[in-house]
């Protein structure tokens, strides 16, 4: 492993060709998840002989790929999802990036590829930032960052490649679901799993996603927004969505969300939000629990509330949850009061509207 302290010097090579501010906030008019990108992007690469070198912000532009790209074929690729926010006093910040930074390096270890110093991630994401900052929408939209890492080198044989492209995108966002904080319909798949002990289900890989979209796909066919996984030794404990992690409000007031045992991603909005309801003085359980479980408790009210959490959605709450046997409503059907607050008092971190007792809000200089 490399130290995490090294620094690389960024050739700043200015897009010259800029989207137009008036075109620019015309397409903020309607900003849906993923579609408009900023007009530069960072990217560093890695080979064997070389180490981490070539870093520069250059104007966002397809790259070359050669047919036998080692990416193409064994899908040796991982990547983060994080957000810089404008605050109501004009400051743009992150949150907990180095927590993004960190993973992304446990993903590497995981999927057999170099670790990019942590310096060199947040150098990277900053740089990319300030020269876009224009990018980020104001009020509630955000500017989604998208850091990725794949493999490059242009051979077929089976082993680690020798030779990576580290890349960060920018892409303004406004909210992932459509139709706003409405609370969201999950299918449970009972044919599908997305991971198994010993596999990556704790890597933010490109291949879990691969791997979960058939599942997401049988959702959408039943009429569901998002699909939820159990586990996959005995199809019955609840892990999480093919995106986003999942949690329990139980009528003692107590929340209850599955454990990482290396089949979870660790999700960042995860962490903050045990971080928040433990500060509330509420109790969380992380434990395994059951799909049967799931069902009993929501029919004998025992369950009162469950949200799914992760950077692009932040909080969503589960309204309805449908799978091959039937369906069940949790509640009443919509977001409770107790996702709706701990919603609230993540996005008021976020946004610098409330105290960040854990200093997760990191400002950035010089924009
Ligand atoms: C990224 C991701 C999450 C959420 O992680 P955050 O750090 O909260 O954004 C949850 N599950 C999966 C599978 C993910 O890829």
């Amino acid at each position: 492993m490399q130290a995490a302290t090294a620094q690389v010097k960024f050739e700043h090579r200015p897009n010259a060709n800029p989207m137009p501010q008036a075109e620019r906030e015309k397409a903020f008019e309607n900003l849906g998840f993923g579609t408009l990108f900023s007009d530069h992007m960072a990217v560093v690469r890695w080979s064997a002989d070389k180490g981490w070198h070539s870093a520069e912000i250059t104007a966002r532009a397809p790259f070359p790929v050669d047919p036998a790209s080692a990416v193409l074929h064994y899908a040796q690729e991982i990547f983060e999802g994080m957000k810089a926010y404008r605050t109501a006093d004009d400051k743009v910040v992150l949150f907990r990036p180095e927590q993004n930074a960190r993973r992304f390096g446990a993903s590497a270890e995981r999927m057999a590829m170099p670790v990019l110093p942590e310096d060199i991630f947040m150098q990277a994401v900053e740089e990319l930032v300030r020269i876009d900052s224009a990018w980020i929408p104001k009020g509630e939209g955000s500017l989604y960052l998208r850091p990725f890492m794949f493999a490059a080198e242009t051979f077929l044989g089976v082993r680690p490649a020798r030779e990576y492209v580290f890349c960060v995108i920018a892409s303004p966002v406004g909210p992932y679901f459509k139709g706003g904080a409405k609370a969201v319909t999950l299918w449970v798949t009972e044919t599908y799993t997305r991971a198994a002990q010993g596999g990556t289900g704790a890597a933010k890989c490109g291949g879990n996603y691969a791997a979960s979209l058939i599942a997401q796909a049988e959702a959408v066919g039943h009429g569901c927004d998002q699909v939820v996984f159990l586990d996959a030794a005995e199809h019955r404990w609840v892990e999480e969505l093919g995106g986003m992690n999942v949690f329990f409000v139980m009528n003692d007031g107590s929340l209850v969300t599955p454990p990482l045992t290396g089949t979870i991603l660790p999700g960042i909005t995860r962490d903050s939000l045990i971080t928040l309801a433990r500060d509330n003085g509420i109790t969380v359980n992380e434990r395994p629990y059951s799909f049967d479980e799931w069902k009993a408790d929501a029919a004998s009210g025992k369950l009162r509330e469950a949200f799914a959490c992760g950077t692009a959605a932040v909080v969503a709450g589960i309204g309805t949850v449908r799978h091959a046997g039937g369906e069940f409503k949790i509640g009443n059907g919509e977001t409770g009061f107790l996702t709706e607050k701990l919603r609230n008092d993540l996005v008021g971190i976020q946004r610098g509207k409330a105290s960040d007792k854990h200093a997760w809000v990191h400002p950035l200089a010089g924009v």
